[in-house]
């Protein structure tokens, strides 16, 4: 029996490990290998590792992590149940697990825009988030994609990195009157055409291409078409959702369900690296004070 099972090896997870293996609780963690940043080449806005590759920051946080000895599993978890103050969890090769607290920290997977060369340039030079990657696209060609209305506020948001920034709706034309006023104003270009590819070279956008046949030269594009749960164990062990799909939480990332926690991006709040390890060290802590309130004679 462990005491704890944590499930995702990411920042959430890894950080709320060292705090529980510092605690001299016996932990394991199970990941499937899958960060949502792994496309990505640098990790950006993380104090002291600015930059740094995201498998390299991975690969450090699990060498500080040996001297703790908490137990790392690379597999994936096919199943989590709850059953009278118990945690029951199955590995996808079938073995079983129990353990008293249960810390889901498995992440989400975003939708991606069915553009044909998205894929080579996702990560490098074709980004969700200004937080992370804006600096990197300051000045450039930026280009937003978001079809109907949905990359207005986006569009205007990258006008804080780039005098040059174009919203292209990809042949939804659900612009309102209102919202051409706002970003002309705003000084945001606006395409409505369809886009036929994106073109680049070594994962560098050079190019939108349009489906009347005109070629953009863009630099960088941004996106915001959502996430979803990387994985399903939330629902298996009857967690409550927001309307966004993410797990609810209190305060020190309790869920609904007695002894079960859960951080990083899975659960409510900003999604970045920094937030996703600060909620996992909120998590550990909460958890070892829990085991202690319960072993206290
Ligand atoms: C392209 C891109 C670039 C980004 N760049 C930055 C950046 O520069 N700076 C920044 O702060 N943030 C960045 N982010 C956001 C950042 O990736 C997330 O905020 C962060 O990874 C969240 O950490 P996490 O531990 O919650 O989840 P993750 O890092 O996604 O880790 C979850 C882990 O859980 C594992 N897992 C899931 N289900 C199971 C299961 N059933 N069994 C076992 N393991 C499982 C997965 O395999 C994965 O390893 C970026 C995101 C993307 C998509």
């Amino acid at each position: 029996m462990y005491d704890v099972i944590i499930i995702g090896g990411g920042p959430a997870g890894l950080n709320a490990a060292m705090l529980l293996g510092r605690s001299r609780r016996k932990v394991v963690v199970f990941d499937g290998g899958k960060p949502r940043n792994r496309w990505a080449e640098s990790m950006n806005g993380f104090l002291s590792r600015d930059g740094i590759n995201p498998r390299e920051f991975i690969q450090l946080a699990r060498e500080e992590l040996i001297r703790y000895a908490v137990e790392i599993k690379p597999i994936e978890v096919a199943s989590a149940t709850y059953s009278k103050g118990q945690f029951v969890v199955n590995d996808a090769e079938g073995t079983v697990y129990h353990s008293r607290k249960l810390l889901l920290a498995t992440g989400l997977k975003d939708n991606l825009p069915q553009l044909d060369g998205l894929e080579p340039l996702y990560g490098k030079s074709v980004h969700h988030c200004p937080y992370c990657d804006g600096w990197e696209s300051r000045d450039k060609a930026i280009a937003v994609y978001g079809i109907n209305r949905d990359g207005i506020g986006q569009a205007l948001a990258m006008r804080t990195w780039s005098d040059d920034v174009t919203l292209f709706t990809d042949g939804t034309k659900k612009l309102q009157r209102l919202d051409l006023e706002l970003l002309a104003r705003n000084e945001v270009k606006v395409c409505t055409d369809r886009i036929l590819r994106l073109e680049g070279d070594k994962g560098m956008l050079q190019h939108i291409v349009l489906s009347n046949g005109e070629k953009r030269a863009q630099q960088a594009m941004f996106f915001s078409m959502g996430a979803k749960q990387q994985s399903d164990l939330g629902s298996q062990l009857g967690c409550e959702f927001t309307n966004k799909g993410v797990i609810k939480t209190k305060r020190l990332q309790q869920a609904n369900i007695p002894g079960l926690f859960v951080a990083g991006d899975a659960a409510r709040d900003m999604q970045m690296v920094i937030v996703a390890a600060s909620e996992g060290a909120k998590a550990g802590v909460a958890i070892n004070m829990e085991l202690q309130r319960e072993d206290r004679k």
